[in-house]
């Protein structure tokens, strides 16, 4: 996974990013998602809840509204296609049950590339989201490249130790738009603290202004991010 990125496209990729909530993937991997759509390859943002618990003061109901609404909104700014799987925020489980609907997804979509958490992180749900696509990728056959993404390395993912970055300067702004897009998490008022400094810093390694940075798995087949 290199920064050449070309204004042309040999083969149009499917690229499906897997988080727990309404903006996880576009916080975890929101530069990586506008770079390959604008690219022209296909990409889907798939959460596990509609982040029902989210909104202090607000019912699980009017919690999944809200955030569905915004996730909505990041998906049109990312120009990439909304996916939802109905597991429940901070509720999330891993039954033999939970793995079909993954597993599945897995099926309908046969992605070239998968991103999803890494699993080493202080949220709960996010775990869970890491080892349910992990299973669903080893019960297809490992047919995708598998990426795991950092969410607020420090805080949240602990033990991340980068294999790939991609350089995301020429998106960022996009990228940020997309976060705001989440109204309802202020992530506008706090990203500098987070999700900014991990990009600068992704970046400083990198040899960029700003980066994300991601672990290959090592048994993915020979597909790469280009
Ligand atoms: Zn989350």
């Amino acid at each position: 996974m290199g920064n050449s990125a070309s204004t042309s496209i040999e083969k149009k990729m499917k690229i499906v990013v897997v988080g727990a909530h309404p903006d996880d993937p576009e916080t975890i991997c929101g530069g990586l998602m506008a770079m390959y759509s604008g690219l022209g390859h296909e990409v889907v943002s798939v959460y596990l809840t509609r982040g029902e618990a989210g909104i202090e003061g607000k019912t699980h109901e009017e919690s999944a509204k809200i955030r569905t609404a915004e996730a909505l909104t990041a998906c049109a700014i990312l120009k990439v296609r909304p996916e939802f799987i109905g597991q429940i925020d901070g509720n999330c489980e891993i039954t033999s049950e939970r793995y079909a609907p993954l597993l599945d997804l897995f099926k309908k979509e046969k992605p070239d590339i998968v991103l999803t958490h890494w699993p080493i992180d202080s949220h709960r749900d996010h775990r869970i989201c890491s080892i349910l696509v992990y299973d669903a990728w080893l019960n297809t056959g490992r047919k995708s490249a598998l990426y795991y993404c950092e969410a607020m390395s420090g805080v949240q993912s602990q033990n991340f130790a980068p294999t790939d970055y991609v350089d995301i300067t020429g998106v960022v702004e996009q990228k940020h738009k997309a976060c705001f897009a989440h109204v309802s998490q202020e992530i506008e008022q706090t990203y500098s603290e987070h999700h900014g400094k991990m990009e600068k810093f992704r970046g400083m390694e990198f040899g960029c202004d700003y980066a994300e940075a991601f672990v290959r798995h090592v048994k993915s087949p020979g597909i790469y991010l280009k």
